[in-house]
């Protein structure tokens, strides 16, 4: 590991200063990025610790919650008004990782969390354009079971590991940030880039831009959402393939549906051409699977993942007939 300096920060005006220089990381629990920078992946010369800022979960008016950023993953799976409200949250953070990681993990780090690539770590002997712009992508060719099917670019095939930002992505979270330049905020499906020709820009924060919240706007009070996640081994795996939805039916047909795909793309894919097509028409098996089709015509196989396409093709049949099975 590089040496670095530490320091906590006082509020967010202190963080945001602190974190505008060059060098610095802000620390949230520290399951990925003190792991990166064991692999002398992450090299940064000064961490701030954010963990203290932003703890609370606060009740908005007219219905919906905010998150501080600071709030742990357990805390935020237990939390009263998530379970109750947004059961699909809470079942997607505790699909992921174990009970250790997930007491230390915050909502910030783990929305900031990087790609679980094995050629991205493999730091001595692999070439990687997201670690090392320009040097190659050792899994186009190689072992890439794990990787995008939607969204890939010749660059890089990486697929973002995070549970909780598919369930974000589909419950239309919005992130609020701080940076220099003041408060701003972006919706959590713009907040993550796709590869394009440079993998190393993973999204869309400014430097030294520190995420204080998310915010989760009201359901529908008719609304049906779960969260299902496909893995190889039944815990401590990333997904395969997940599917977050939101569907709401009346008299059998589709008011509104928010589907969001895990495991396939290097951010959070929101099915906007699925939705699209079961908005306003009936809530049934065929239309279902004539929607999972439309998300996935343009779905791109590498030589190991081919399976993935039906993989999500059933897993989001299977969760909307789920959910509009319980409304039947
Ligand atoms: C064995 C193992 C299994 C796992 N399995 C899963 C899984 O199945 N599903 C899953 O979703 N995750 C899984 N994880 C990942 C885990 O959820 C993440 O490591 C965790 O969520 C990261 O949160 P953190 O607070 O520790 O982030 P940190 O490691 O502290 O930070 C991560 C990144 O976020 C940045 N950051 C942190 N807070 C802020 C902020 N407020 N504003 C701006 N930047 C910030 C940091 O600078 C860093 O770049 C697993 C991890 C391990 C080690
Ligand atoms: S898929 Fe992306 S992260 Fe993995 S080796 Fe290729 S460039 Fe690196």
């Amino acid at each position: 590991m590089n040496p670095f300096t530490y320091a906590r920060a006082a509020d967010t005006s202190d963080a945001v200063r602190q974190g505008s220089a060059a060098g610095v990381k802000y620390l949230g629990g520290g399951t990925n990025l003190v792991d990166l920078m064991r692999e002398t992946i992450e090299r940064p010369a000064s961490l701030v610790d954010v963990t203290g800022l932003s703890r609370e979960i606060e009740e908005l008016p007219g219905g919906g919650l905010l998150i501080g950023a600071g709030v742990r993953n357990t805390a935020l799976a237990e939390h009263r008004l998530v379970r109750r409200r947004y059961p699909l949250l809470t079942r997607a953070v505790v699909s992921g990782a174990s009970a250790q990681i997930r007491n230390m993990a915050t909502v910030g780090g783990n929305v900031l969390q990087r790609t679980r690539c094995a050629y991205f770590y493999d730091d001595a002997g692999s070439r990687c354009n997201k670690r090392s712009p320009g040097s190659g992508c050792d899994a186009i060719d190689g072992f890439n079971r794990n990787h995008a099917i939607l969204g890939a670019s010749r660059s890089c095939v990486a697929v973002h590991p995070s549970d909780m930002c598919v369930a974000l992505a589909a419950l239309d979270a919005v992130v609020h940030l701080r940076g220099d330049g003041g408060e701003r905020r972006i919706a959590l499906t713009e907040l993550h880039r796709l590869p394009g020709e440079r993998p190393d820009i993973e999204t869309m924060l400014e430097a030294g831009e520190l995420i204080t919240a998310i915010e989760l706007p009201p359901l529908s009070g008719e609304a049906r959402l779960t969260y299902r996640k496909v893995r190889g081994r039944s815990s401590y795996a990333f997904a395969l393939v997940s599917v977050a939805a939101v569907l709401d039916v009346a008299d059998g047909h589709v008011r509104d549906v928010r589907i969001a795909i895990g495991g396939v793309a290097h951010k959070p894919w929101r099915a906007v051409r699925a939705e699209a097509v079961l908005r306003g028409g009936p809530a049934a098996s065929l239309a279902f699977a004539t929607a999972a089709d439309a998300e996935l015509a343009e779905a791109r196989p590498l030589s190991g993942n081919a399976f993935k396409i039906e993989l999500a093709r059933r897993t989001m049949v299977a969760v909307l007939e789920e959910l509009a099975g319980e409304i039947a």
